[in-house]
């Protein structure tokens, strides 16, 4: 599942080939991804001109001159693919469609912009911009982790009297927008907290920590991503995780990257979910 870096990679590949451009056709080719799309898409996207791409957690969202915002999430296999005279980093040259290109949008720069979802847990919707924030899968939103809200009094006034390990508290996005399993992961790790630790029985200052840490972790792998992109101009857009820079998931058996540390990686399972870390230096 793309997390935040990825979501925010993908938002700007898309950012050259759709800001500023028109919508010149829309084809919407099933009524449904993982929820109906919204009725008279199609018509309703034609001749629209994208004035902004935004993120907010993991959901895109296209700001159109028709005062509509067009919502985009990935899901678990949703890839935005850019085709054609695209400006910007990657790109190929209109490929003919594919079985799981379910929306594709000409853009009057020319380019094709195509979502592609296998397993369609992906999702579209058409929002008025002004009220976009009380759309129902944004209105619960905690803060944006890189945003000037999130700062160290309010993640510690938030995880006051938290009984839940502090991994389960840093998945909840009514407490931070757009974490996942994964970064979280490397979250603990870089803070030196251990996943399972009581989120109120933490020190408010190693609470404090936290915050830096997640900003980091999300700067560089958004970094990261930036790299990939000028990589992937052969590559249809896809541009999935940027592995090389985790530093305890996957990495179970492996040593610990904390210089110094010694500890090896280890892999328990939290509420259904994978979590890796060094028990040497995580407390
Ligand atoms: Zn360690």
């Amino acid at each position: 599942m793309p997390e935040l870096p990825e979501v925010e990679t993908v938002r700007r590949g898309l950012e050259p080939a759709m800001v500023g451009h028109v919508i010149t056709h829309a084809d919407v080719r099933r009524p449904d991804l993982r929820w109906p799309l919204p009725e008279g898409m199609a018509s309703r996207l034609t001749g629209a001109r994208v004035l902004n791409l935004r993120r907010r957690s993991k959901y895109i969202l296209a700001d159109l001159s028709s005062s509509e915002s067009l919502l985009i999430h990935l899901g678990m296999s949703g890839r935005m693919v850019i085709s054609g005279e695209a400006p910007g980093h990657f790109f190929q040259p209109i490929v003919p469609m594919e079985k799981h290109d379910h929306v594709v949008l000409d853009m009057d720069g020319g380019a094709r912009i195509t979502f592609n979802d296998a397993r369609r847990f992906g999702a579209m919707d058409l929002v008025a911009t002004a009220s976009a924030d009380a759309h129902p899968l944004l209105v619960a939103l905690g803060p944006e982790p890189l945003g000037n809200v999130f700062d160290e009094t309010y993640l510690v006034t938030a995880l006051r009297g938290r009984k839940t390990p502090i991994k389960s508290a840093l998945l909840d996005q009514k407490l931070v927008a757009g974490l996942g399993n994964i970064y979280v992961c490397e979250v603990l790790h870089r803070a030196g907290i251990a996943p399972t630790r009581r989120s109120d029985r933490i020190a408010a200052a190693r609470v404090a920590a936290l915050v830096p840490a997640i900003r980091t972790v999300l700067t560089e792998a958004i970094a990261a991503g930036g790299s990939s992109l000028r990589d992937h101009r052969q590559a249809n857009g896809d541009l999935g995780y940027f592995q090389h820079s985790f530093r305890v998931y996957g990495r179970a058996g492996q040593p610990c990257l904390r210089p110094g540390c010694g500890g090896t990686i280890r892999r328990i399972v939290q509420a259904g979910r994978s979590t890796f870390y060094c028990p040497a230096c995580q407390r």
